[in-house]
């Protein structure tokens, strides 16, 4: 693995951080209050290629690398969590398994609009009674003639009440992950509902909504792949999924680092600013080697995907890693700031109330756990 940046990928890494800072970062205290980002935005991140990074050209992304996607999770990371969840879930956990599984027909339906911000899309997997356990998931698919008509609910879907499409995951077959497929459904479709979730920790700029499917009719040229294929493409893509919110956590540790070193310098006590005091050090050096080695780990495994060999446990690590890091990160930025760490005049109170969900979703840390453990011992802790 090569850790020098080629010269394209120092200059797509500087832009995203110019345009970012000129135009969420200003804007991100007032989404956060408001529990609601200014929605132009999403154009403006597919003019400026995130929502196409891992998209070949033809269908209309930039076909980048993927540690330029990294880097680019990383600065959206460090800009607003919010932002980073529209690219990460639209282009990342809907673009690339149409991109993996689609038909022609599918691609060039739907990659051109994800790429360029036309349209947005949301993952379906989550439902009120099976988060870790998604496999035993109960919305169902039945068929109809040509069509299926698809029954139930999902809960926690981040883009969901803003998103054009949605891969629904749901139950065509007996019990268990071989039960499920994976289908592409427009959110206009009759039946389909959404009510946004208010009221969260973090992400509050983010769009988090429930869905209820009454009979949802899409034909069959919606199927994402095959018949019982839909957990394997939900587990495949959520494994890409881990280094891209890994890489957003990288992010929010790096803000954090930047928030405090600078605090620390300015901000006088005792006659003399708070750097001097070995504590405060303390915190910085510790925030500081989290950054290291949580985007060590993230590079990893984002390299690993380029060079396309297996990288599941490896982005297990590195969502384990950094999202603990995230949380541990912002809550010693905090403590650098004081008093000021505790209202919103400041980035870290935010980061820290950003970062908690990342030990939660895309797999919590103890199911990351669980799935290094398996690759360690050969036994599996999941029936
Ligand atoms: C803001 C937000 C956005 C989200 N966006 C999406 C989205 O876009 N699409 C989507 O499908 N889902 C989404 N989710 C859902 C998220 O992926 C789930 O919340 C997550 O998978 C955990 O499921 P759960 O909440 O049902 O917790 P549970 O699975 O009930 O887990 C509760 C606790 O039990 C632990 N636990 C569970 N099973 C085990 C086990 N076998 N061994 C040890 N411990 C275990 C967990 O680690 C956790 O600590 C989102 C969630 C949030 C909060």
């Amino acid at each position: 693995m090569d850790l020098a940046l080629t010269d394209d990928q120092r200059a797509f890494r500087q832009a995203a951080r110019e345009w970012l800072d000129a135009t969420v970062v200003p804007h991100r205290r007032d989404w956060d209050r408001a529990e609601q980002v200014d929605t132009s935005i999403i154009r403006g991140l597919g003019e400026m290629g995130f929502l196409g990074l891992t998209i070949p050209e033809e269908y209309g992304g930039i076909g980048g690398d993927y540690l330029t996607y990294a880097m680019a999770m990383e600065e959206l990371g460090r800009a607003d969590s919010s932002v980073r969840g529209i690219v990460s879930v639209s282009n990342g956990l809907v673009g690339k398994p149409i991109l993996g599984f689609g038909t022609e027909e599918q691609k060039q339906q739907w990659l051109r609009p994800i790429a360029t911000g036309e349209a947005l899309g949301c993952f379906g997997l989550t439902e009120a009674e099976t988060g870790s356990d998604a496999g035993s998931l109960s919305t169902r698919a039945v068929p109809d003639g040509s069509d299926y008509i698809i029954t139930g609910e999902k809960m926690f879907i981040t883009n969901g009440t803003w998103a054009d499409v949605c891969v629904v995951f749901a139950r065509t077959g007996g019990p268990g992950p071989k039960g499920v497929s994976a289908f592409l459904v427009p959110t206009d479709s009759p039946g389909f509902m959404r009510t946004e979730i208010k009221g969260k920790l973090g992400l509050r700029g983010q769009a988090t909504a429930q869905l209820a499917f009454d009979g949802v009719r899409v034909p069959a040229s919606a199927l994402l792949g095959q018949e019982g294929q839909g957990f394997t493409i939900a587990m495949t893509t959520l494994d890409k999924g881990r280094v891209s919110v890994a890489a957003g956590c990288v992010g929010i540790v790096q803000g954090c680092l930047e928030a405090a070193r600078e605090y620390a310098v300015q901000r006088t006590q005792f006659g003399r600013p708070l750097a001097k005091f070995q504590l405060v050090q303390e915190m910085i050096a510790d925030i500081s080697v989290d950054a290291d080695a949580a985007r060590l780990l993230t590079w990893r495994a984002a390299d690993l995907i380029e060079r396309h060999l297996p990288f599941g446990v490896e982005a297990s690590k590195a969502k384990l890693f950094a999202s603990e890091a995230a949380v541990r990160a912002a809550n010693l930025a905090v403590q650098v700031f004081g008093g000021y760490g505790y209202i919103d005049d400041y980035p870290v109170q935010k980061y820290l109330r950003d970062a908690r969900v990342m030990t939660l979703y895309e797999g919590t840390s103890q199911i990351q756990k669980l799935l290094i453990g398996r690759a360690e011992t050969g036994v599996s802790a999941f029936l």
